[in-house]
């Protein structure tokens, strides 16, 4: 039987790894039961089980199912329609938002599971309902009173759906090359310009970022200048605002997604946080919406990973279930255990960016010379959330297409087929680690946090959590910290003398240190059982090569092999500018 959607390693994470009391605490509740705090989020997440077991079927009878533009609207499959409208009425959208605008105000942990689950039954439905909460999270934060009142409430009872826009056809992964302009005019705001690949580009909500047009000049090709302006299909007089869809574009997969170009022709919008300084806004937004994409390419990987183990057992070749083959048995087996460890790194990051959030709501209203030791946790919470959302975004998605592929080919020929769901998983999972910024842009930005000190803070709880595990866990605790100092820090040096060098190996040490990270994890469920423990031991040896490879290839070179490389594909390159 496969697992269930709300499966044992949410339930342990749940129960065992959050500091459930003192973030009630931060949050003003310290008089709240834990248990029947824990209650509720199992009592919620066991109905979104019920719902994602009811959408499963009809979203793999209709993969194929396309959105389209139909007189200028987008329309998305009947499954699509059919399974929003189920969420609907089960109440489970925008789970975050406070209630005071129609929401629950759950934590950003127990959305990350819903995500996960939503993602394994629908992917495409999934990418709707969380950039509608995203969205919803955005206005919540900057928007004014009148803003959320207007937006909010239509947001949450799944009335409106919202989208981001920010690619543009010469802006990708670089947005400081965002020309779509924003305009004031009497007090008034206005844009003018044309996105591409916008998610759910028939919505009403679009939060667009946009360049200042007092600034244009003097910001252009930089990410300061730029507002987040909130433009509704809609406007308050009923009146249509002045956007289209264009066009709704065919993909390899996810086609249950819609994937829209939008034209603003002097569409009226309404800036959220100040005029010039929507960048920052905007990645609050990507940053939440990175570790969204994280639980998708779990949630797909997963599903895939049940269908391969199935087919794997019931599969007879030279009279034996192939998954009798030693080969098969070990592709299955890293498929299960690097799934395990991308959760762990997952849930561990969304636990603190809950942490993160409910300290930094509890100091606010504080006086800023009281909680010293508070405020220091703060400001590490902030440099080690800042660190682990791209490093879980990267390795979270590399690892769901990795799982997915590695899930075609247990299944031989019959994975290639049309109609093979193991192939639908792959199409889908593959855009995890290009959209909300790809593998590469994670690796840079991760590099450029560390930069900034952030690994040595984490580093540093690293090293305090191996030593509460040193009691049960001596051989792994000391394997853990001779990695970290013998291998990772020793390879620092190495990478100073030249950025370039350094975001060569930007990748490298980006899965260094998330080995790391994600060994002390597993290390922590090892008591959870046999399996458990043997795959917390299987993830550390292997890592452990594969740590001490990438710090002797770091060490063993310097930035003139990129020159090499320019001699190997025979070309002259000039050196580019950093993503920021
Ligand atoms: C299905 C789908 C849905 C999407 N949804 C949305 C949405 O809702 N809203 C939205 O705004 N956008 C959306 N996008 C756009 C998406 O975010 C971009 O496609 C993505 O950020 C990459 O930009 P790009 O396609 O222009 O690729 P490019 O930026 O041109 O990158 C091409 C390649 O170059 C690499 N590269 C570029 N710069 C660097 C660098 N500095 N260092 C190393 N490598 C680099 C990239 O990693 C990539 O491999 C969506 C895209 C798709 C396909």
């Amino acid at each position: 039987m496969s697992e269930a959607f709300f499966h044992d390693d949410m339930r342990w994470f749940l129960e065992h790894r959050v500091d459930w009391a003192s973030l009630l605490r931060f949050q003003g509740r310290p008089q709240t039961s834990v248990e029947e705090e824990i209650q509720t989020y199992t009592a919620i997440l066991e109905t979104a089980d019920q719902v994602c077991r009811g959408l499963e079927e009809q979203s793999r009878l209709h993969w194929h199912e396309e959105a389209e533009l139909a007189d200028g609207e987008v329309k998305v499959p009947l499954h699509i329609a059919q399974g929003y409208e189920q969420l609907r009425q089960a109440g489970l959208l925008c789970l975050p938002i406070s209630p005071a605008y129609g929401g629950y105000g759950l934590p950003f942990l127990i959305n990350t599971f819903y995500l996960e689950m939503l993602a394994r039954a629908n992917s495409s439905l999934m990418t709707i309902v969380g950039l509608q909460t995203g969205v919803a999270g955005d206005i919540e934060r900057y928007g004014s009173e009148d803003i959320k009142q207007r937006y909010l409430p239509k947001l949450t009872s799944g009335e409106w759906q919202g989208s981001m826009d920010l690619t543009e056809p010469n802006a990708g992964s670089d947005l400081g090359s965002i020309v779509t302009r924003v305009t004031e005019d009497q007090g008034r705001f206005y844009v003018d310009g044309e996105k591409i690949f916008i998610t759910n580009g028939g919505s009403q909500v679009h939060l667009v970022l946009a360049r200042d047009a007092a600034t244009f000049q003097k910001t252009r090709g930089t990410t300061l200048g730029l507002s987040l302006v909130l433009v509704p299909a809609f406007l308050p007089d009923g009146t249509r605002n002045r956007m289209r869809v264009t066009k709704v574009e065919r993909k390899m997969g996810l086609h249950g997604s819609p994937t829209c170009a939008v034209e603003f022709d002097h569409a009226e919008g309404f800036i959220l946080s100040r005029p010039g300084q929507g960048f920052r806004a905007m990645l609050d937004l990507m940053n939440s919406a990175r570790l969204g994409v994280a639980a998708q390419a779990l949630g797909v990987a997963q599903a895939a990973f049940e269908e391969a183990l199935a087919y794997a057992k019931q599969r007879v070749q030279f009279d034996a279930p192939i998954i009798e083959q030693p080969l098969v048995k070990s592709m299955l087996t890293q498929m299960t255990i690097n799934l395990q460890a991308a959760r762990a790194l997952l849930y561990r990051t969304a636990a603190l960016v809950d942490r993160l959030e409910a300290l930094r709501n509890f100091l606010s209203g504080e006086p800023s010379e009281s909680h010293e030791a508070l405020r220091r946790e703060l400001g590490l919470l902030r440099q080690t959330v800042q660190l682990l959302t791209p490093l879980c975004k990267y390795y979270a998605t590399e690892i769901s297409n990795d799982v997915t592929r590695k899930a075609v080919q247990i299944h031989g020929g019959i994975g290639y087929m049309a109609s093979s769901a193991v192939a639908h998983f792959h199409c889908d999972s593959i855009i995890t680690t290009i959209y909300e910024g790809t593998s590469e842009i994670q690796a840079s930005f991760a590099l450029k946090e560390m930069s900034k000190g952030s690994l040595f803070t984490l580093f540093d709880q690293v090293v305090s959590d191996v030593q509460a595990l040193r009691n049960s866990y001596l051989e792994e605790s000391q394997r853990i910290e001779e990695i970290v100092d013998r291998w990772i820090r020793a390879s620092l040096p190495s990478l100073l003398p030249d950025p370039r060098y350094a975001l060569l190996n930007a990748k490298r040490l980006a899965e260094m240190v998330i080995d790391v990270v994600a060994a002390v994890e597993l290390l922590h469920q090892a008591n959870r059982s046999e399996g458990k423990r043997l795959a917390a031991r299987s993830f550390l040896e292997r890592r452990a090569l594969a740590i001490e490879m990438g710090a002797r290839r770091i060490q063993s070179g310097d930035a003139r092999r990129l020159e090499r490389y320019d001699k190997i594909l025979g070309i002259l390159t000039q050196p580019p500018s950093n993503p920021t």
